[in-house]
């Protein structure tokens, strides 16, 4: 059974829109399906959708790591604790791109909400496609060094090629073999920084998983489940992902 994570970027627009997706997903979904199906929505629509929709396992997509004071814009871990969110997506490469954050800011965000209790999504993804990890190893150490040896099993990796994100132009999945060989590289790297317990933590791969191609990604070995931004915003085509995993 995989882990599968829909990440909603900046939409919908309205509440009403945000009730009506999750209420069309709900309903295609067996029982024992919820407890591995984690939403981030807007922080906005947070407070409400929790409270609709227990079932579901509900995060955000960015926090601070500062808990109160004079940081306009942010949202901190005991806000989202408050509304009921347990789940945080630190790392994603709009954050990195377009807001430039870097791995010493996702860094301090992960080990904040990792000792905070939250279960912890780190997105690390190489710009260009090419067949040296080099760059996302290097991510990938700085992400998440000192992260709390003891809280392992809540911290998720997912392996997101930005030039396999379905916004990026001319974007185009990755060949499922090669994720599963990065994610193993990535896999091995954990293994040296934390020995045994890294084999708690989860690995994804994110970046164009829709309802054709999930299958071959989720089939993959060292691949844990999968991060899904634009085709979890249908019911139906997110359902097809949830099916297949
Ligand atoms: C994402 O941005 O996290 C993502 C995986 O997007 P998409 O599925 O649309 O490529």
């Amino acid at each position: 059974m995989k882990l599968i994570i829909a990440n909603w970027k900046l939409n919908p627009t309205t509440l009403n829109e945000a009730i009506a997706l999750v209420s069309g997903l709900a309903h295609l979904m067996k029982v024992e399906e919820f407890e591995r199906i984690v939403i981030l929505p807007p922080f906005i629509f947070l407070e409400e959708l929790v409270k609709r929709f227990k079932h579901f396992k509900w995060g955000a997509q960015n926090v601070f790591w500062e808990k109160i004071g004079a940081y306009t814009g942010e949202v901190s871990l005991p806000m989202l604790k408050g509304v009921g969110a347990e789940w945080v997506l630190v790392g994603h490469s709009e954050r990195r791109l377009i807001f430039g954050e870097t791995d010493e800011d996702i860094n301090k965000k992960m080990n904040t909400a990792l000792e905070a209790g939250f279960n912890v999504i780190v997105a690390v993804g190489e710009l260009q496609k090419d067949d040296h990890s080099d760059e996302v190893i290097k991510s990938f150490k700085k992400s998440i060094t000192g992260a709390d040896k003891s809280k392992l099993e809540k911290l998720i990796v997912a392996y997101e090629p930005v030039w396999a994100i379905s916004t990026t132009p001319n974007a185009k999945p990755d060949n499922p073999a090669r994720s599963n060989q990065i994610i193993g590289e990535l896999k091995h790297t954990a293994f040296k920084m934390f020995g045994e317990d890294s084999k708690k933590i989860k690995f994804l791969y994110g970046g164009s998983v829709n309802a054709e191609n999930a299958s071959k990604f989720l089939s993959e070995p060292y691949i844990d489940g999968a991060l899904v931004g634009g085709a979890s915003l249908k019911s139906d085509e997110f359902y097809e992902i949830i099916k297949k995993s």
